[in-house]
């Protein structure tokens, strides 16, 4: 098998196995030699790394990290894509391909299972549909160390916006709560066939081993979160109202979290969500179950 990244190697390589590109599986596969060997150093593996990784396609980032790390597993969706990755990764003993959607795996025990012993990161070329429930599951799987994957730039953006900015929103503060991201390099539409319509960015995620500040309801959190950005015109206040929390506990809430009712949600840091959230945690707290 020569170079997994070279246009016409792959053309040959597809029509073999007579497979055909699907849309919705977001299957565009990488053809520049370069991308998957930066996407590999940047997660800076080693033989004591286990990595997940999410749509193999025809295996050419696979084999980087197979390369690197200790040990590779692979959810590939397509099931057409099996005998390919038999023949392009033959002999790589440290891979295992696991057939099936990444989205339906408790990836927590994936990783305690096929990952034992080795330091667990996620390490992918994702599918653009789906980009947002991966991350959140890998982030809620809450054992990965690093999450170095390519995604849409406009979404790694989002990912890494700050208060005040037309990119930021619930999801930036759920991303970040959970981890430090950064974006590490951009990758031009050419690099992959067929081309996408946008560029991608390769976004590293680095999991924080504690919340960035306390708070007392991580649930009440991410639920004034939503509420906050619900009606991102409106002010906060309006905004909580119109996302389920009772007038009287929004006024409450607002003044022991000492935030100003009339300021937008999207001004509000992850400092000021975890006040409020722990204002409303305590008011809407009903002592708890009596004692028998
Ligand atoms: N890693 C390859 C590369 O860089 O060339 C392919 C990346 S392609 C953007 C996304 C891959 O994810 C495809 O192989 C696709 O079949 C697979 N895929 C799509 N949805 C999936 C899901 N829910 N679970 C697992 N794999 C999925």
């Amino acid at each position: 098998m020569g170079k997994l990244t070279d246009y016409n190697e792959i053309r040959a390589l597809l029509a073999r196995h007579s497979f055909h590109f699907s849309k919705a599986l977001g299957q565009n596969f990488l053809c520049a030699a370069w991308v998957p060997e930066e996407i590999a150093d940047a997660a800076e593996l080693d033989r004591e790394t286990g990595v997940l990784e999410i749509g193999p396609g025809i295996g050419c980032l696979t084999a980087e990290l197979s390369a690197r790390a200790g040990r590779v597993v692979a959810i590939e969706a397509d099931r057409r894509l099996l005998p390919v990755l038999a023949e392009t990764l033959e002999g790589r003993e440290n891979v295992e391909i696991v057939c099936g959607d990444a989205l339906r795996q408790d990836l927590a025990a994936l990783a305690a299972e096929k990952l034992a012993g080795l330091r667990p990161v996620v390490c992918a070329n994702l599918p653009y549909s789906v980009t947002s429930p991966l991350l959140t599951a890998m982030l809620e799987a809450r054992c990965f160390e690093t999450m170095t994957v390519m995604i849409q730039k406009e979404v790694a953006q989002r990912i890494c916006a700050g208060p005040g900015s037309a990119a930021y929103g619930a999801f930036s503060v759920f991303v970040q709560w959970h981890a430090v991201p950064r974006i590490c390099f951009d990758v031009p539409p050419g690099c992959f066939i067929p081309q996408p319509k946008v560029t991608s960015s390769v976004l590293q995620l680095q999991r924080r081993k504690a919340p960035p500040v306390p708070v007392q309801d991580e649930g009440m959190l991410f639920r004034v979160v939503r509420a906050a950005f619900g009606q991102r015109r409106k002010t906060l206040s309006n905004a909580l109202c119109g996302g389920g929390f009772a007038k009287p506990d929004v006024t409450a809430a607002l003044e022991a979290a000492g935030i100003d009712p009339g300021v937008r949600g999207e001004r509000l840091g992850l400092p000021e969500f975890a006040r409020l959230a722990d204002a409303f945690t305590v008011l809407t707290w009903d002592g708890g179950a009596p004692v028998k």
